[in-house]
Parts: C-alpha cells; sequence; structure tokens
C-alpha cells in the first residue's frame, strides 16, 4: 500500500496526562520514605554542652562514632529542659549530635559519670555511617522498579496506538480522512479496469451523498460492501478512491489493528470505532484484511472456549447489526479469503453486498499500463497493446511493478526513454527472476536444459489445449535452469482435457531427459510438484478420475486435522493420481519419440541460440493447427503491427521518392 496518503490527523481526544500522575506516585513513595525517619527533629550541641547534659542526667543512650562524631538520646522526661519550645516536634526519638575530642575521652567522661550515679544508659561505639549510601541503597530498588514500570506502560501505550498511554489501548486504531483533515488524492481515475467493481462503490458513495434518492422510494442504504479478490488486484486501491471522491469522513483500518495482547481490547476498539463514526456520520468505514478478524468462529484448535478474536468479531457483528440502515455509516472490508470468513458477517444485513475483483484481462491489462505508464518516459516503440497481451495473469500490482522495473532497467543502462525491450525484460524478470548468465554449466548440464526444455515446447507445440509457447531459454533465471514461456489461454472454466494437456506437456521436459539422455535429473523437480498438485486437485477436489468420479474433498476449514474421507480413499486417490501421471508421462514420451527429429534439432538451436522465440519453432514443426483465442489475438494485432510498419515504410518511401524529385529538380533548376 502506497503511504504517501497517510493522514496526520489521528484520532485523538483530549485527555490527561497519565504521565503526571506516574510522577506523582513516584514522588508521594520517596516522600513516605523520608517521612519516616523525618519526625525528629535533629540538633547539633557542642561537647561542653553534652557533658552537661549527662551530667544533669538527662541521657539515656549515648552512640560515638569511628570520625569522632556522636549521638546522644535524652530520656522522654526530659526532652522539654533540652529543646524547649521545639519540644513537641521531636518526635518519638530525641536525639541530638556534637563532636567529641576522641572516643577515649568520652569513655572516660562517662565511666566517671558511672560512677557518680549520672549516667545509667548505653554506650556502644560504630563505625561512621555513610548516609547518602544508605538512602541511595534504598530508594535504588524503588526507582529500579518504577523505571521498568514506566517503561513498559508506555509500550503498552505505543501499542494501542495514538495516545501513548496504556489508557488509550481500547481506543480505536482507525486514521479518519475529511475535509478537515489532510485528504486522500486517489479518484476513480487512478483505477483502471473494474468497471463493474467501481460501479459498485461509485454508488456507494453516492447512497452518502444523496440518501433521501433511495430512502424516498423505500430503498435501504446497504450497511456494508466486501471487496473480494486475489492479491494485487486493487481493493484498497478502490478503496483508497472512495475515500478520495466520496465527500464524507472516511475512517481506514486494518483487521489486524483491532488485534492486541489483552483480552478484550479488540471488542472495545470495535465499539470505540463505530462510536467515533457515529459522531461523524455519514461516514464510511474502510478495514483492510478483515480476515485477520472476520474468520469463521469456533474453527480454531485453542481450547479456550474464550477466544479474543470470536469477542471481537462478535461485537463487530453486533455493531454492524446494532445502528439503524438509516444511520449513514457504511463498512467497506477487503479480503483475499472470502471462504473462511464467519457465515454470520457475509449474511445480508451486514455485507448486503460482495463485491468481486478478479485479475484483470487483457483490455483491462491496458487500461492498467496507460495508468502506470503515466508517470513513466516512454518512446514510441512501446506498445501497450502488445505488454497487455505479454502479462496475462498479472494482477494490477504486477503490472506497477513491471512498469517500474522497466524504468530501472533503462536508467541501468544510461537511456534517455525506456523502450520496448526494457519491458519485455522486466516482464521476464518477474515471471523468471534476474538471469545469471555467469552460473558455470558443464557442456552435459547445457545439453541436458536444452533437451528438457525443448521437450516441453515440443509437446506444447504438439497438443492443441496446452498453452501456447512464446519463447523458451536455457539462460538460468532466478532458481531455474531454463524457462519456458507460455501465453495461457484466458479462461473462466478449465476443462478436463486441457488438464491433461498441460500436465503432459509439464512431463515434456522429464520424458525428453530420459528419452534421449538415457538418465533423469533433479532438473525437473519443480514440473513434478505442479503436476502432482494438479492431479491430486483434479482427483480429490474436482471429481475427475475414473476411480472417483464427481467427488469433491475439498474442506476451507483452515484447522481441520481429520481428511474428510477414508483411508481407504485415500489409498484410492494415491493410485489414482500415479496412474494418471504414469499414463500422461507415456503419452509425453510417445509423441517425443514420434518427433525426435523436430525436437533435438530444436535443441540445438537452443544450445546454439540459448533463446529461441515461438517462429523458431514454427519453422521446425509446421504452423500449429489449432488456434487458441490468445493465439488469435496475438496473431491479429501482429498482422496489425506489420500493416502499421508497411504504412510508415509506405510513407518513408513516398517520402524518399518526393525527396529524390525535389532534389533532382534542384539539381535541374541549378543546370
Ligand atoms: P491485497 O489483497 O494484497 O492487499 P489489494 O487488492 O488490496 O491487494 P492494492 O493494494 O489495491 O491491492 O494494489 C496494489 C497496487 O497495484 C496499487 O497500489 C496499484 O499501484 C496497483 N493496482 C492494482 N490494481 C490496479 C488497477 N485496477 N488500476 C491501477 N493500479 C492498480
Amino acid at each position: 500500500m502506497e503511504e504517501q496518503n497517510k493522514p496526520n490527523n489521528r484520532l485523538t481526544t483530549p485527555h490527561f496526562n497519565f504521565n503526571w500522575m506516574f510522577a506523582i506516585i513516584a514522588i508521594v513513595l520517596i516522600a513516605l520514605y523520608f517521612a519516616d525517619g523525618g519526625q525528629s527533629v535533629e540538633k547539633e550541641v557542642s561537647y561542653t554542652k553534652f557533658q552537661t547534659y549527662v551530667a544533669n542526667g538527662y541521657v539515656s543512650k549515648v552512640v560515638t562514632y569511628s570520625d569522632n562524631t556522636l549521638e546522644l538520646y535524652i530520656t522522654s522526661n526530659h526532652v522539654k529542659d533540652v529543646f524547649g519550645p521545639d519540644s513537641n516536634k521531636v518526635g518519638h526519638v530525641a536525639m541530638l549530635t556534637t563532636h567529641v575530642p576522641s572516643s577515649d575521652a568520652v569513655t572516660t567522661f562517662l565511666q566517671q559519670q558511672r560512677i557518680t550515679r549520672h549516667f545509667a544508659g548505653e554506650e556502644s561505639y560504630a563505625e561512621k555511617k555513610d548516609y547518602l549510601t544508605a538512602i541511595l541503597w534504598q530508594i535504588l530498588p524503588i526507582l529500579f522498579f518504577v523505571g521498568i514500570w514506566f517503561f513498559f506502560m508506555k509500550r503498552m501505550g505505543n501499542g494501542a496506538g495514538g495516545g501513548g498511554s496504556v489508557f488509550n489501548v481500547g481506543k480505536s486504531k482507525a486514521q479518519l480522512f475529511d475535509k478537515n483533515g489532510q485528504q486522500i488524492k486517489t479518484t476513480f481515475k487512478d483505477v483502471a479496469g473494474l468497471a463493474s467493481a467501481k460501479q459498485e462503490v461509485e454508488e456507494i458513495v453516492e447512497f452518502l451523498r444523496e440518501p433521501q434518492k433511495y430512502t424516498e422510494l423505500g430503498g435501504k442504504i446497504p450497511k456494508g460492501a466486501l471487496l473480494v479478490g486475489p492479491p494485487g488486484t486493487g481493493k484498497t486501491l478502490l478503496a483508497k478512491a472512495v475515500a478520495g471522491e466520496a465527500a464524507v469522513p472516511f475512517f481506514s483500518l486494518s483487521g489486524s489493528d483491532f488485534v492486541e495482547m489483552f483480552v478484550g481490547v479488540g471488542a472495545s476498539r470495535v465499539r470505540d470505532l463505530f462510536k467515533q463514526a457515529k459522531e461523524k456520520s455519514p461516514c464510511i468505514i474502510f478495514i483492510d484484511e478483515i480476515d485477520a478478524v472476520g474468520r469463521a468462529r469456533g474453527k480454531n484448535p485453542s481450547m479456550g472456549g474464550n477466544d479474543e478474536r470470536e469477542n471481537t468479531l462478535n461485537q463487530l457483528l453486533t455493531e454492524m447489526d446494532g445502528f439503524g440502515t438509516n444511520s449513514g455509516i457504511i463498512v467497506l472490508a477487503a479480503t483475499n479469503r472470502m471462504d473462511i470468513l464467519d457465515k454470520a458477517l457475509l449474511r445480508a444485513g451486514r455485507f448486503d453486498r460482495q463485491i468481486h475483483v478478479d485479475l484483470p484481462d487483457l483490455n483491462e491489462r491496458k487500461e492498467i499500463f496507460e495508468v502506470h505508464l503515466r508517470p513513466v518516459k516512454i518512446d514510441e516503440s512501446v506498445d501497450v497493446d502488445l505488454l497487455a497481451r505479454q502479462t496475462p495473469g498479472f494482477s494490477g500490482a504486477d503490472i506497477a511493478n513491471v512498469c517500474n522495473e522497466a524504468a530501472l532497467i533503462a536508467a541501468r543502462h544510461y537511456k534517455s526513454f525506456v523502450e520496448k525491450q526494457d519491458f519485455l525484460d522486466a516482464v521476464d524478470r518477474i515471471v523468471g527472476g534476474l538471469e545469471k548468465k555467469t552460473k558455470i554449466m558443464t557442456v552435459d548440464e547445457r545439453r541436458t536444459i536444452a533437451l528438457h526444455e525443448a521437450g516441453h515446447a515440443s509437446i506444447s507445440w504438439l497438443l492443441e489445449h496446452a498453452s501456447p509457447l512464446i519463447k523458451v531459454t536455457i539462460v538460468p533465471r532466478g532458481q531455474a535452469l531454463g524457462a519456458a514461456w507460455y501465453l495461457p489461454e484466458e479462461r473462466q472454466i478449465t476443462t478436463k482435457n486441457q488438464m491433461l494437456d498441460e500436465i503432459c506437456s509439464l512431463l515434456g521436459g522429464r520424458a525428453a531427459e530420459e528419452l534421449f539422455t538415457g538418465q533423469i535429473s533433479s532438473g525437473a523437480m519443480n514440473d513434478l510438484e505442479r503436476v502432482t498438485k494438479q492431479v491430486y486437485g483434479m482427483i480429490a477436489y474436482m471429481g475427475m478420475s475414473k476411480e472417483l468420479p464427481n467427488l469433491c474433498y475439498y474442506s476451507n476449514e483452515d484447522y481441520s486435522f481429520n481428511k474428510p474421507y477414508s483411508e481407504k480413499t485415500a489409498e484410492t486417490i494415491d493410485a489414482a493420481a500415479r496412474d494418471l501421471i504414469a499414463e500422461q508421462y507415456e503419452r509425453a514420451k510417445k509423441l517425443l519419440t514420434e518427433n525426435k527429429e523436430k525436437h533435438n534439432q530444436l535443441a540445438g538451436l537452443l544450445i546454439e541460440k540459448e533463446v529461441i522465440m515461438a517462429e523458431d519453432v514454427e519453422k521446425i514443426f509446421g504452423k500449429r493447427p489449432w488456434h487458441s483465442r490468445s493465439e488469435e489475438i496475438m496473431e491479429e494485432s501482429a498482422s496489425k503491427e506489420k500493416k502499421e510498419a508497411d504504412n510508415t515504410k509506405a510513407g518513408i518511401d513516398e517520402a524518399q521518392e518526393k525527396k529524390d524529385t525535389a532534389d533532382t529538380t534542384t539539381e535541374e533548376n541549378e543546370k
């Protein structure tokens, strides 16, 4: 998601800064500590005075310290005589201090006083007390714990977002976009294709702008719309466009924003979000990746009944059904996984509308390219039609990436414009990964890879339903040692025969290796993985096998520990998968043996040229007798390109002719 449009007007309500409260608590704690000893009035007296107090029999205890200081404790019935008017402030410890000439002198003096019975109290000697250290030792642990407490409170507060305090943890983390704050600049013009989805969301904006138009006729404004589709197809973009176009406040947040480590926080955030939304109504709430909270309840393995996520979802369900239809809050949400969402969330009255945002088709890809090519400096060689044709199965996000990657490739070569080849390289890079020309390979390895790739290319050329080939290479890319590019048919349903042909051409690589090198290699692992997945899908989910016809064992439960079929069925599925793959492998081998010469010629050409295009394959195998729709489109535009090129050439020739005639005329005139 783009960052640029983030507003800074996060929802905050004025609140008391609780940091002050913590500081006050700390000060009170420290004050209490001091308050304990603070009862006594400390007073220093001269040594002579000390001697007088002892001689008068006022002293109950004497402590002499190593640094020649002395503490004398006054008996309670003489406090008044010593402290006078201050005596009521003295508290329960009436103590005085003095400096003494030496501890020996004190001992001698006290002995004399004992003899004369003026002193009968305790007498002791102690090392000097270091008050500062003593205080520090007592305070440090308190400070330490107060510090830790502050730290965690701060962190929890930050986790809650916004307020920076633990007391805001239950507040909603939604960002608000409205005309008073920063606004989103994305509009419907930035969303290419997706005509029907766009129309639906445009209508939602319309509902909020002119509700009476609908309510007058007795219609109710929908409460929510769910944008569903594969990643990168523009769901968030569409919601952003709604925010940009709607003249109403727009709250945006992600499903995971409800999740916190404290129990009850999610539900409280949902409540807070709807409370704020009600204040701003009419408005839109957008929850991206709603599956984070909207998963079906009771389907997770944690045994605790009081699951936090479930509470959050329950609260969301209540809030969505808790406000009147005409209160003017519309909830938009986006997800890639509608299958795992709770059914209660999807029912009419909550998300009334489900808007499907699918992968773009040829024309939509063209429109998306046009949007993303706007800021890119391109030259006239770039043909948007060709780019759209070369990118089947690409999402909007992939196309945006192609445009960016092409610009980077062009910049790397110090070009002043991005050319057609840069775009084609970008597509290849995105599909296959980075080219690794420097990877060291032995001659044998190169031959094996060439035979393998030629195997794929030959079979896909020879089978009616296999995707038509665009190009084959033995230059390593990403993790792959070689690659073949196809133009997959853009179909809504796939027949069993089409699947079998695809499987056969995927197995063509391994079959070619076995037939023409006599060995099999690790190079086919990726193909085999895809084949195995596809075959198991055909048998267990699509009911396409002879053994288990018309049965679907698909389960959308996330944590199902049990297979929805018996052990015996599992064995049947395994056996059927093995048979089907073996059958297609034999078919691939048969086809390759029948076309051995042509295949080997193709492999030879690959070793020589490293990259070969569909035209080269056509030269060897002849024209394909079947025509897929995508091939037709390719041919149509190729002939269009040729025509345009011829026209341009004719134009140039004509201009040249004119120029020649002009030159001759000038020459003649000169003569
Ligand atoms: P996810 O489900 O993974 O969150 P998404 O469907 O929300 O994906 P977006 O974030 O909307 O996908 O799209 C990513 C980027 O792809 C956009 O920022 C935009 O650049 C580009 N894009 C996708 N679809 C379109 C489109 N129809 N028109 C123009 N650009 C598009």
